[in-house]
């Protein structure tokens, strides 16, 4: 019985500190060799690969000689900040001896929510995937403050698979998924291998954490699970700690599977067309109208005419010289520079701005056609 994941394009996982860091808080190495080996062998059937791995303050603060417990805020960046350097250097080699290369890249949660940093996140990933390495991101927890970190990399995960467009997450925790009650405690517990929605039924059965280690705990995964599915992505909650954790799952391994509420294309199309305001218009010509018919991407020769106070990030409609409106989207440049590049060709871009910008106005995974 093979599971999403076998047939997903665009996966990300997400490792937890106390699946990828021994309770002495070394890297389990052999572990994560496996694990590489399972994102390799992904790869090689053509699927992308996002790895979000926890670990930076579990390994940093053995390092460091903290004590148990809970850490104060300072202490906890610090020991990030000795553990992330470790951490980046485990897969860079893991993921090195598969034949893959690791990017690192260090998010906060402003780089998720904010649209600017938002599309130049997604499109630095973007990039590195093309490129065929496997981005390995964590939380920037050094610069984080209490009120604005994640908490936890679950949901960083799931901001991550919807700003990507995932098909597929899976959460690598340990536990090996959910339960209608605590199954340490509770022995008539049952186990849930596929949920249709997560229904406030589910978010109660959740209920606290559990793990010392890491910071999440299952309430965190149903958050998680919230985002992911209504961005179109499954999710997995499985357990981590076995040899080839991702292979395993892939053939049917036992797991919580949380069904997708649309697929990635859709609820990114709902998302541009619903929840964003137009901030003003583009008015294109019939090449260029034909050009994003055809699914192409808006590049600045075919615009017309700018209209309205846009940043780059917000959506704008998008009308042909009749007035009729073919797309909305969300725009790549500000208006003052649409103004100035429109009617131009891409390479002339930088000339006339004095900075290489990128080539379309509207790229077309920012675009939907009406
Ligand atoms: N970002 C934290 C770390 O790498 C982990 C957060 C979490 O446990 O979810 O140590």
């Amino acid at each position: 019985m093979r599971s999403r994941l076998a047939d997903a394009r665009r996966v990300v996982v997400k490792i937890g500190s106390s699946t990828l860091v021994s309770p002495e808080g070394e890297v389990r190495r052999a572990w994560l060799g496996g694990l590489a080996a399972d994102i390799a062998a992904l790869k090689a059937r053509g699927a992308e690969v996002v790895a979000v791995s926890s670990g930076a303050i579990a390994l940093g603060r053995r390092k460091l000689k903290l004590p148990k417990g809970t850490l104060k805020l300072e202490e906890a960046q610090a020991a990030a900040a000795v553990g992330q350097i470790a951490l980046a250097q485990a897969w860079t080699e893991a993921l090195g001896t598969n034949g893959t290369t690791a990017a690192q890249i260090l998010l906060t949660l402003d780089d998720t929510e904010e649209r600017r940093r938002y599309l130049n996140a997604r499109a630095t990933i973007g990039a590195l995937l093309t490129l065929g390495t496997v981005p390995v991101i964590n939380e920037n927890d050094t610069v984080a403050t209490a009120e604005i970190r994640f908490g936890d990399n679950d949901r960083l995960a799931a901001r991550v698979a919807a700003m990507v467009g995932a098909d597929c997450l899976v959460l690598l925790s340990d536990i090996d998924g959910l339960y209608t009650d605590n199954p340490v405690l509770n022995e008539s517990a049952r186990f849930l291998p596929e949920i249709a929605e997560v229904t406030p039924e589910i978010e109660a059965m959740a209920g606290q954490p559990g793990s010392d280690m890491g910071s999440g705990g299952m309430i965190t995964k149903i958050l998680a699970a919230k985002i992911a599915t209504a961005a179109g992505c499954h999710m997995a909650i499985a357990l981590g700690q076995i040899d080839n954790p991702l292979v395993r799952l892939a053939e049917g391994g036992r797991a919580t599977w949380i069904l997708a509420r649309s697929n990635p294309a859709a609820a990114r199309k709902r998302w541009i067309l619903g929840a964003l305001k137009p901030a003003g218009t583009l008015t294109i010509d019939a090449g260029a109208e034909t050009a994003l018919r055809s699914g192409k991407s808006l590049l600045p020769a075919g615009v017309r005419g700018v209209d309205g106070a846009f940043a780059r990030g917000d959506a704008v409609v998008v009308r042909s010289l009749g007035g009729l409106e073919i797309a909305r989207g969300l725009v790549a440049y500000e208006a003052d520079e649409a103004r100035r590049i429109m009617g131009r060709r891409s390479s002339e871009i930088e000339t006339v701005l004095g900075y290489a910008g990128r080539a379309a106005m509207i790229h077309r995974d920012d675009l939907v056609v009406v």
